[in-house]
Protein backbone atom coordinates (compact mmCIF):
# COMPACT_ATOMS: atom_id res chain seq x y z
CA UNK A 1 0.00 0.00 0.00
CA UNK A 2 1.88 3.31 -1.04
CA UNK A 3 1.71 6.59 1.21
CA UNK A 4 -1.31 7.82 -0.36
CA UNK A 5 -3.78 4.91 0.15
CA UNK A 6 -2.33 4.54 3.64
CA UNK A 7 -3.24 8.46 4.47
CA UNK A 8 -6.79 8.35 3.31
CA UNK A 9 -7.73 5.25 4.56
CA UNK A 10 -6.49 6.61 8.22
CA UNK A 11 -8.56 10.00 6.91
CA UNK A 12 -11.40 7.77 6.39
CA UNK A 13 -11.40 5.82 9.79
CA UNK A 14 -10.86 9.24 11.72
CA UNK A 15 -14.25 10.48 9.35
CA UNK A 16 -15.90 7.79 11.01
CA UNK A 17 -14.95 7.92 14.57
CA UNK A 18 -15.77 11.56 14.36
CA UNK A 19 -19.22 10.95 12.63
CA UNK A 20 -19.60 8.46 15.79
CA UNK A 21 -18.81 10.85 17.92
CA UNK A 22 -21.03 13.25 16.50
CA UNK A 23 -23.73 11.27 17.07
CA UNK A 24 -23.32 9.81 20.10
CA UNK A 25 -22.65 13.81 21.30
CA UNK A 26 -26.24 14.14 20.03
CA UNK A 27 -27.98 10.91 20.95
CA UNK A 28 -25.66 10.68 24.66
CA UNK A 29 -25.03 6.77 23.37
CA UNK A 30 -21.52 6.83 22.54
CA UNK A 31 -20.74 3.36 22.97
CA UNK A 32 -23.13 2.39 20.76
CA UNK A 33 -23.27 5.18 18.02
CA UNK A 34 -19.08 3.60 17.94
CA UNK A 35 -20.15 0.09 17.96
CA UNK A 36 -22.71 0.51 15.11
CA UNK A 37 -20.06 2.84 13.19
CA UNK A 38 -17.56 0.49 13.39
CA UNK A 39 -19.71 -2.93 12.35
CA UNK A 40 -21.57 -0.96 9.54
CA UNK A 41 -17.58 -0.62 8.63
CA UNK A 42 -16.54 -3.99 9.36
CA UNK A 43 -19.63 -5.19 7.14
CA UNK A 44 -18.75 -2.99 4.07
CA UNK A 45 -15.15 -4.38 4.12
CA UNK A 46 -16.72 -7.89 4.45
CA UNK A 47 -19.21 -7.21 1.47
CA UNK A 48 -16.21 -6.20 -0.29
CA UNK A 49 -14.18 -9.67 -0.09
CA UNK A 50 -16.89 -11.47 -0.66
CA UNK A 51 -17.43 -9.84 -4.15
CA UNK A 52 -13.68 -10.56 -4.60
CA UNK A 53 -13.60 -14.07 -3.95
CA UNK A 54 -17.10 -14.54 -6.06
CA UNK A 55 -15.63 -12.69 -9.06
CA UNK A 56 -11.78 -15.14 -8.40
CA UNK A 57 -14.36 -18.11 -8.07
CA UNK A 58 -15.66 -17.57 -11.56
CA UNK A 59 -13.06 -15.18 -13.43
CA UNK A 60 -13.21 -16.01 -16.68
CA UNK A 61 -10.34 -14.73 -19.30
CA UNK A 62 -11.59 -11.55 -19.82
CA UNK A 63 -14.32 -10.34 -17.55
CA UNK A 64 -13.21 -6.77 -16.16
CA UNK A 65 -13.37 -7.24 -11.69
CA UNK A 66 -16.84 -5.87 -10.06
CA UNK A 67 -16.68 -1.47 -9.37
CA UNK A 68 -14.76 -1.15 -6.15
CA UNK A 69 -14.79 2.04 -3.81
CA UNK A 70 -11.34 3.51 -2.44
CA UNK A 71 -9.00 0.89 -1.80
CA UNK A 72 -10.89 -2.28 -2.86
CA UNK A 73 -11.17 -0.66 -6.17
CA UNK A 74 -7.34 -0.41 -6.45
CA UNK A 75 -7.15 -4.12 -4.98
CA UNK A 76 -9.63 -5.42 -7.93
CA UNK A 77 -7.80 -4.02 -10.34
CA UNK A 78 -4.42 -4.88 -9.01
CA UNK A 79 -5.45 -8.29 -9.42
CA UNK A 80 -6.73 -7.96 -12.62
CA UNK A 81 -3.80 -6.13 -14.29
CA UNK A 82 -1.59 -9.37 -12.59
CA UNK A 83 -3.80 -11.58 -14.03
CA UNK A 84 -3.71 -10.27 -18.08
CA UNK A 85 -0.03 -9.96 -17.79
CA UNK A 86 0.40 -13.94 -16.43
CA UNK A 87 -1.78 -14.33 -19.58
CA UNK A 88 0.04 -12.28 -21.89
CA UNK A 89 3.01 -14.25 -20.58
CA UNK A 90 1.54 -17.77 -20.77
CA UNK A 91 0.46 -17.52 -24.25
CA UNK A 92 4.12 -16.17 -25.54
CA UNK A 93 5.33 -19.49 -23.57
CA UNK A 94 2.79 -21.25 -25.39
CA UNK A 95 2.99 -19.91 -28.96
CA UNK A 96 7.01 -21.06 -28.53
CA UNK A 97 5.95 -24.19 -27.39
CA UNK A 98 3.76 -24.34 -30.63
CA UNK A 99 6.19 -23.43 -32.48
CA UNK A 100 8.98 -25.94 -31.62
CA UNK A 101 6.64 -29.20 -31.92
CA UNK A 102 5.42 -27.77 -35.04
CA UNK A 103 8.93 -27.28 -36.31
CA UNK A 104 10.17 -30.96 -35.12
CA UNK A 105 6.93 -32.22 -36.03
CA UNK A 106 7.97 -31.28 -39.65
CA UNK A 107 11.75 -32.63 -39.16
CA UNK A 108 12.66 -35.54 -41.46
CA UNK A 109 14.50 -37.18 -38.62
CA UNK A 110 12.79 -38.43 -36.07
CA UNK A 111 12.61 -36.54 -32.47
CA UNK A 112 11.62 -38.99 -29.02
CA UNK A 113 11.47 -37.83 -25.85
CA UNK A 114 12.20 -40.81 -23.00
CA UNK A 115 11.98 -40.40 -19.46
CA UNK A 116 14.46 -41.15 -16.80
CA UNK A 117 13.39 -45.01 -16.69
CA UNK A 118 13.56 -45.26 -21.06
CA UNK A 119 9.83 -45.00 -21.21
CA UNK A 120 8.13 -42.95 -24.33
CA UNK A 121 7.10 -39.41 -23.11
CA UNK A 122 6.99 -37.56 -26.50
CA UNK A 123 8.10 -37.93 -30.10
CA UNK A 124 6.94 -36.41 -33.58
CA UNK A 125 5.56 -37.39 -36.80
CA UNK A 126 8.63 -39.10 -38.23
CA UNK A 127 9.43 -41.34 -35.05
CA UNK A 128 6.12 -43.03 -36.37
CA UNK A 129 6.68 -43.25 -40.29
CA UNK A 130 10.30 -44.78 -39.36
CA UNK A 131 9.90 -46.62 -36.04
CA UNK A 132 6.46 -47.35 -36.51
CA UNK A 133 5.63 -45.51 -33.22
CA UNK A 134 1.68 -45.29 -32.34
CA UNK A 135 0.21 -42.44 -30.88
CA UNK A 136 -1.19 -42.30 -28.22
CA UNK A 137 -1.13 -46.28 -27.84
CA UNK A 138 2.87 -46.34 -27.15
CA UNK A 139 2.96 -43.87 -24.63
CA UNK A 140 4.74 -44.44 -21.70
CA UNK A 141 6.14 -47.86 -23.10
CA UNK A 142 9.71 -48.90 -22.63
CA UNK A 143 11.32 -47.64 -25.84
CA UNK A 144 13.10 -51.27 -25.49
CA UNK A 145 9.53 -52.78 -25.91
CA UNK A 146 9.13 -51.26 -29.28
CA UNK A 147 12.57 -51.72 -30.73
CA UNK A 148 13.51 -54.99 -29.75
CA UNK A 149 16.75 -55.65 -31.54
CA UNK A 150 19.57 -56.49 -29.30
CA UNK A 151 22.02 -54.20 -30.03
CA UNK A 152 19.91 -51.48 -29.63
CA UNK A 153 19.11 -52.58 -26.13
CA UNK A 154 22.91 -53.05 -25.22
CA UNK A 155 23.59 -49.51 -26.65
CA UNK A 156 20.63 -47.87 -24.94
CA UNK A 157 22.09 -49.25 -21.74
CA UNK A 158 25.15 -48.39 -21.60
CA UNK A 159 26.16 -45.23 -20.43
CA UNK A 160 28.40 -44.06 -22.87
CA UNK A 161 26.52 -42.93 -26.42
CA UNK A 162 29.58 -41.01 -28.22
CA UNK A 163 29.27 -42.88 -30.91
CA UNK A 164 25.79 -43.49 -33.02
CA UNK A 165 24.11 -46.82 -33.70
CA UNK A 166 23.13 -47.92 -36.86
CA UNK A 167 20.51 -50.31 -37.21
CA UNK A 168 17.47 -51.50 -39.93
CA UNK A 169 14.16 -50.15 -39.26
CA UNK A 170 11.92 -52.14 -37.18
CA UNK A 171 9.08 -51.70 -39.54
CA UNK A 172 10.63 -51.65 -42.86
CA UNK A 173 14.45 -53.67 -42.75
CA UNK A 174 14.92 -51.80 -46.32
CA UNK A 175 15.40 -48.44 -44.10
CA UNK A 176 18.69 -48.02 -42.23
CA UNK A 177 19.06 -45.36 -39.58
CA UNK A 178 21.11 -44.06 -37.21
CA UNK A 179 20.20 -43.27 -33.75
CA UNK A 180 22.26 -40.48 -31.36
CA UNK A 181 20.82 -40.58 -27.53
CA UNK A 182 21.82 -37.83 -25.36
CA UNK A 183 21.27 -37.43 -22.02
CA UNK A 184 20.03 -34.26 -20.40
CA UNK A 185 17.94 -32.79 -17.14
CA UNK A 186 17.03 -35.99 -14.49
CA UNK A 187 18.74 -38.19 -16.72
CA UNK A 188 16.23 -37.92 -19.10
CA UNK A 189 16.75 -38.62 -22.56
CA UNK A 190 16.35 -37.30 -26.03
CA UNK A 191 16.67 -39.65 -29.24
CA UNK A 192 17.11 -38.68 -32.85
CA UNK A 193 16.69 -41.26 -35.59
CA UNK A 194 17.98 -40.72 -39.03
CA UNK A 195 17.53 -42.25 -41.78
CA UNK A 196 20.74 -42.89 -43.26
CA UNK A 197 19.53 -45.40 -46.11
CA UNK A 198 21.05 -43.78 -48.86
CA UNK A 199 24.46 -43.16 -47.33
CA UNK A 200 24.18 -46.67 -46.48
CA UNK A 201 24.14 -47.50 -49.79
CA UNK A 202 26.95 -45.43 -51.31
CA UNK A 203 28.74 -46.82 -48.63
CA UNK A 204 27.61 -50.70 -49.53
CA UNK A 205 28.87 -49.65 -52.96
CA UNK A 206 32.01 -48.43 -51.95
CA UNK A 207 32.81 -51.55 -50.16
CA UNK A 208 31.43 -53.79 -53.37
CA UNK A 209 33.59 -51.80 -55.31
CA UNK A 210 36.94 -52.40 -53.37
CA UNK A 211 35.61 -56.39 -53.23
CA UNK A 212 35.08 -57.07 -56.43
CA UNK A 213 38.19 -55.15 -57.73
CA UNK A 214 40.45 -56.81 -55.06
CA UNK A 215 38.97 -60.50 -56.31
CA UNK A 216 39.44 -59.53 -59.72
CA UNK A 217 43.02 -58.45 -59.71
CA UNK A 218 44.29 -61.77 -57.44
CA UNK A 219 43.80 -64.17 -60.41
CA UNK A 220 45.50 -61.88 -63.19
CA UNK A 221 48.21 -61.87 -60.39
CA UNK A 222 48.59 -65.15 -59.50
CA UNK A 223 49.18 -65.98 -63.38
CA UNK A 224 51.71 -63.11 -63.53
CA UNK A 225 53.45 -64.54 -60.15
CA UNK A 226 53.43 -67.76 -60.80
CA UNK A 227 55.33 -67.29 -64.05
CA UNK A 228 57.90 -64.76 -62.36
CA UNK A 229 58.49 -67.87 -60.24
CA UNK A 230 59.18 -70.00 -62.85
CA UNK A 231 61.33 -67.94 -64.34
CA UNK A 232 63.30 -67.40 -61.72
CA UNK A 233 63.82 -70.74 -61.02
CA UNK A 234 65.82 -70.91 -63.72
CA UNK A 235 68.34 -68.40 -63.12
CA UNK A 236 70.51 -69.40 -65.54
CA UNK A 237 68.70 -69.25 -68.18
CA UNK A 238 68.15 -65.78 -67.70
CA UNK A 239 69.41 -63.29 -69.03
CA UNK A 240 71.56 -61.29 -65.97
CA UNK A 241 70.64 -57.84 -67.21
CA UNK A 242 66.87 -58.98 -66.41
CA UNK A 243 67.68 -60.87 -63.21
CA UNK A 244 67.45 -58.10 -60.68
CA UNK A 245 64.21 -56.30 -62.66
CA UNK A 246 62.34 -60.13 -62.47
CA UNK A 247 63.20 -60.23 -58.64
CA UNK A 248 61.74 -57.20 -58.06
CA UNK A 249 58.74 -57.46 -60.11
CA UNK A 250 58.25 -60.68 -57.51
CA UNK A 251 58.91 -59.02 -54.95
CA UNK A 252 56.75 -56.23 -55.38
CA UNK A 253 54.16 -59.03 -56.70
CA UNK A 254 53.99 -60.28 -53.32
CA UNK A 255 53.08 -57.08 -51.85
CA UNK A 256 50.14 -55.92 -53.96
CA UNK A 257 48.72 -59.86 -53.31
CA UNK A 258 49.28 -58.79 -49.83
CA UNK A 259 47.22 -55.82 -50.26
CA UNK A 260 44.46 -57.54 -51.92
CA UNK A 261 44.66 -59.89 -49.17
CA UNK A 262 44.34 -57.31 -46.54
CA UNK A 263 41.57 -55.82 -48.53
CA UNK A 264 39.42 -58.96 -49.00
CA UNK A 265 39.54 -59.63 -45.44
CA UNK A 266 38.70 -56.32 -44.30
CA UNK A 267 35.58 -56.75 -46.86
CA UNK A 268 35.08 -59.58 -45.69
CA UNK A 269 35.12 -58.47 -41.54
CA UNK A 270 32.76 -55.68 -43.08
CA UNK A 271 30.29 -57.96 -44.70
CA UNK A 272 28.77 -58.69 -40.64
CA UNK A 273 28.45 -57.22 -37.24
CA UNK A 274 29.77 -60.35 -35.39
CA UNK A 275 31.88 -63.15 -36.55
CA UNK A 276 29.89 -66.43 -37.69
CA UNK A 277 32.21 -68.43 -35.27
CA UNK A 278 31.46 -68.02 -31.40
CA UNK A 279 34.00 -70.91 -29.97
CA UNK A 280 35.91 -70.39 -27.08
CA UNK A 281 39.46 -70.23 -28.31
CA UNK A 282 42.66 -71.18 -26.50
CA UNK A 283 44.39 -67.93 -27.03
CA UNK A 284 47.46 -69.04 -24.94
CA UNK A 285 48.06 -71.81 -27.63
CA UNK A 286 47.24 -69.27 -30.09
CA UNK A 287 49.68 -67.02 -29.46
CA UNK A 288 52.45 -69.78 -28.95
CA UNK A 289 51.81 -69.95 -32.81
CA UNK A 290 52.23 -66.66 -33.59
CA UNK A 291 55.13 -66.15 -31.33
CA UNK A 292 57.07 -69.00 -33.53
CA UNK A 293 55.71 -67.57 -36.73
CA UNK A 294 57.39 -64.11 -35.52
CA UNK A 295 60.28 -65.72 -34.31
CA UNK A 296 60.82 -67.17 -37.74
CA UNK A 297 60.36 -63.72 -39.39
CA UNK A 298 62.88 -62.20 -37.11
CA UNK A 299 65.35 -64.81 -38.09
CA UNK A 300 68.61 -63.07 -38.40
CA UNK A 301 67.32 -59.87 -36.86
CA UNK A 302 67.35 -62.00 -33.40
CA UNK A 303 64.86 -60.24 -31.48
CA UNK A 304 64.01 -61.36 -28.09
CA UNK A 305 60.11 -62.35 -27.99
CA UNK A 306 58.89 -63.18 -24.81
CA UNK A 307 55.47 -64.69 -23.64
CA UNK A 308 53.03 -64.99 -20.69
CA UNK A 309 50.09 -66.05 -20.99
CA UNK A 310 46.84 -67.60 -18.66
CA UNK A 311 46.14 -70.97 -20.02
CA UNK A 312 42.82 -70.68 -17.85
CA UNK A 313 41.60 -67.73 -20.10
CA UNK A 314 39.68 -68.45 -23.54
CA UNK A 315 38.05 -66.03 -25.84
CA UNK A 316 34.63 -66.19 -27.26
CA UNK A 317 34.96 -65.61 -30.97
CA UNK A 318 36.12 -66.52 -34.29
CA UNK A 319 40.37 -67.95 -33.71
CA UNK A 320 40.92 -66.95 -38.04
CA UNK A 321 40.22 -63.61 -36.67
CA UNK A 322 41.59 -63.25 -33.86
CA UNK A 323 44.76 -65.07 -35.52
CA UNK A 324 45.05 -62.40 -37.34
CA UNK A 325 44.71 -59.44 -35.38
CA UNK A 326 47.07 -60.51 -32.93
CA UNK A 327 49.61 -61.74 -35.85
CA UNK A 328 49.04 -58.02 -37.42
CA UNK A 329 50.02 -56.55 -33.89
CA UNK A 330 53.24 -59.17 -32.90
CA UNK A 331 54.26 -58.96 -36.87
CA UNK A 332 54.09 -55.41 -36.74
CA UNK A 333 56.62 -55.34 -33.19
CA UNK A 334 58.83 -57.36 -34.79
CA UNK A 335 58.91 -54.99 -38.00
CA UNK A 336 59.20 -51.72 -36.16
CA UNK A 337 61.67 -52.60 -33.58
CA UNK A 338 65.55 -52.98 -34.23
CA UNK A 339 67.57 -55.87 -34.54
CA UNK A 340 67.75 -57.96 -30.85
CA UNK A 341 65.12 -55.88 -29.38
CA UNK A 342 62.62 -56.61 -26.57
CA UNK A 343 59.30 -57.91 -27.83
CA UNK A 344 57.25 -59.16 -24.45
CA UNK A 345 53.76 -60.25 -25.12
CA UNK A 346 51.18 -60.66 -22.32
CA UNK A 347 48.06 -62.44 -22.35
CA UNK A 348 45.68 -62.00 -18.27
CA UNK A 349 42.56 -61.45 -16.79
CA UNK A 350 41.02 -59.20 -14.27
CA UNK A 351 37.61 -58.73 -13.07
CA UNK A 352 37.47 -55.83 -15.91
CA UNK A 353 37.87 -59.03 -18.47
CA UNK A 354 40.89 -60.44 -20.66
CA UNK A 355 43.83 -58.29 -21.90
CA UNK A 356 46.64 -58.89 -24.17
CA UNK A 357 49.43 -56.68 -24.76
CA UNK A 358 52.27 -56.23 -27.16
CA UNK A 359 55.38 -54.39 -25.78
CA UNK A 360 58.50 -53.84 -28.28
CA UNK A 361 61.68 -51.52 -27.23
CA UNK A 362 61.31 -50.31 -30.83
CA UNK A 363 60.84 -47.17 -33.35
CA UNK A 364 58.00 -45.73 -30.95
CA UNK A 365 55.20 -43.10 -32.50
CA UNK A 366 54.59 -39.76 -32.31
CA UNK A 367 52.02 -38.86 -30.01
CA UNK A 368 50.00 -36.82 -32.73
CA UNK A 369 49.92 -40.35 -34.78
CA UNK A 370 48.24 -42.08 -32.80
CA UNK A 371 44.51 -41.29 -32.84
CA UNK A 372 44.45 -42.15 -36.50
CA UNK A 373 47.16 -45.08 -36.65
CA UNK A 374 44.16 -47.53 -37.22
CA UNK A 375 42.98 -45.52 -40.43
CA UNK A 376 43.18 -47.20 -43.52
CA UNK A 377 46.94 -46.58 -45.37
CA UNK A 378 47.68 -44.40 -42.68
CA UNK A 379 51.44 -44.61 -42.12
CA UNK A 380 53.74 -42.91 -39.73
CA UNK A 381 56.58 -42.37 -42.30
CA UNK A 382 56.10 -43.96 -45.81
CA UNK A 383 59.63 -44.50 -46.04
CA UNK A 384 59.56 -46.56 -43.07
CA UNK A 385 56.40 -48.70 -44.35
CA UNK A 386 58.34 -49.36 -47.76
CA UNK A 387 61.06 -50.82 -45.76
CA UNK A 388 59.06 -53.09 -44.33
CA UNK A 389 56.79 -54.31 -46.73
CA UNK A 390 53.93 -53.56 -44.86
CA UNK A 391 50.41 -52.68 -46.25
CA UNK A 392 49.34 -49.80 -44.26
CA UNK A 393 46.22 -51.94 -43.54
CA UNK A 394 47.06 -54.17 -40.24
CA UNK A 395 46.36 -51.54 -37.24
CA UNK A 396 42.71 -51.30 -39.68
CA UNK A 397 41.98 -55.43 -39.60
CA UNK A 398 42.85 -55.31 -35.73
CA UNK A 399 40.45 -52.66 -34.99
CA UNK A 400 37.91 -54.45 -37.24
CA UNK A 401 38.43 -57.74 -35.13
CA UNK A 402 38.76 -56.18 -31.67
CA UNK A 403 35.22 -54.33 -33.21
CA UNK A 404 33.54 -57.15 -33.63
CA UNK A 405 34.85 -59.44 -30.14
CA UNK A 406 33.29 -56.30 -28.51
CA UNK A 407 36.91 -55.02 -27.46
CA UNK A 408 39.13 -52.30 -27.88
CA UNK A 409 42.71 -50.92 -28.47
CA UNK A 410 44.96 -49.04 -26.57
CA UNK A 411 48.53 -47.55 -27.60
CA UNK A 412 50.48 -46.53 -25.94
CA UNK A 413 54.42 -45.34 -27.38
CA UNK A 414 57.18 -43.32 -26.70
CA UNK A 415 59.25 -42.48 -29.40
CA UNK A 416 62.67 -43.90 -29.59
CA UNK A 417 61.02 -45.97 -26.86
CA UNK A 418 58.87 -48.39 -27.80
CA UNK A 419 55.11 -48.41 -27.96
CA UNK A 420 52.67 -50.87 -26.57
CA UNK A 421 49.47 -52.22 -27.74
CA UNK A 422 46.91 -53.73 -25.64
CA UNK A 423 43.52 -55.18 -26.40
CA UNK A 424 41.05 -54.93 -23.71
CA UNK A 425 38.13 -57.98 -24.20
CA UNK A 426 34.76 -57.55 -21.91
CA UNK A 427 34.55 -60.28 -19.18
CA UNK A 428 31.10 -61.54 -21.34
CA UNK A 429 33.92 -62.43 -23.97
CA UNK A 430 36.12 -64.52 -22.01
CA UNK A 431 35.48 -68.06 -20.82
CA UNK A 432 37.50 -69.26 -17.69
CA UNK A 433 38.02 -72.89 -17.27
P1 LIG B 1 51.74 -51.45 -41.98
O1 LIG B 1 51.32 -52.55 -42.86
O2 LIG B 1 52.33 -50.29 -42.70
O3 LIG B 1 52.57 -51.93 -40.84
P2 LIG B 1 49.72 -51.03 -40.00
O4 LIG B 1 48.30 -50.61 -40.15
O5 LIG B 1 49.99 -52.34 -39.40
O6 LIG B 1 50.36 -50.89 -41.41
O7 LIG B 1 50.43 -49.92 -39.14
C1 LIG B 1 50.25 -48.56 -39.44
C2 LIG B 1 51.49 -47.75 -39.10
O8 LIG B 1 51.65 -47.74 -37.68
C3 LIG B 1 52.76 -48.36 -39.63
O9 LIG B 1 53.04 -47.88 -40.91
C4 LIG B 1 53.80 -47.92 -38.63
O10 LIG B 1 54.31 -46.66 -38.99
C5 LIG B 1 53.03 -47.75 -37.33
N1 LIG B 1 53.23 -48.86 -36.40
C6 LIG B 1 52.46 -49.96 -36.24
N2 LIG B 1 52.94 -50.77 -35.27
C7 LIG B 1 54.05 -50.17 -34.80
C8 LIG B 1 55.02 -50.50 -33.77
N3 LIG B 1 54.92 -51.62 -33.04
N4 LIG B 1 56.02 -49.63 -33.55
C9 LIG B 1 56.11 -48.49 -34.27
N5 LIG B 1 55.24 -48.12 -35.25
C10 LIG B 1 54.23 -48.95 -35.53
Amino acid sequence: MNQDWRGAVIRRLLLLLAGCLLVGLISGEYAWSLVVGLAAYLGWTLAQLLRLHTWLKRHQADEPPPDGYGLWGEVFDNIYHLQRRDQRVRGRLQAVIDRVQESTAALNDAVIMLDSDGNLEWWNRAAETLLGLKTPQDSGQPVTNLIRHPTFKDYFEQNNHSEPLELPSPINDRLRLQFHITQYGNREHLMLVRDITRLHQLEQMRKDFVANVSHELRTPLTVISGYLETLLDNVDDINPRWLRALQQMQQQGGRMQNLLNDLLLLAKLEATDYPSDNQPVAVDLLLLSIKSDAQALSSERHHRISLEADASLKLKGSETELRSAFSNLIFNAVKYTPDEGEIRIRWWGDEQGAHLSVQDSGLGIEAKHLPRLTERFYRVDSSRASNTGGTGLGLAIVKHVLLRHRARLDISSVLGKGSTFTCHFPSTQVVKR
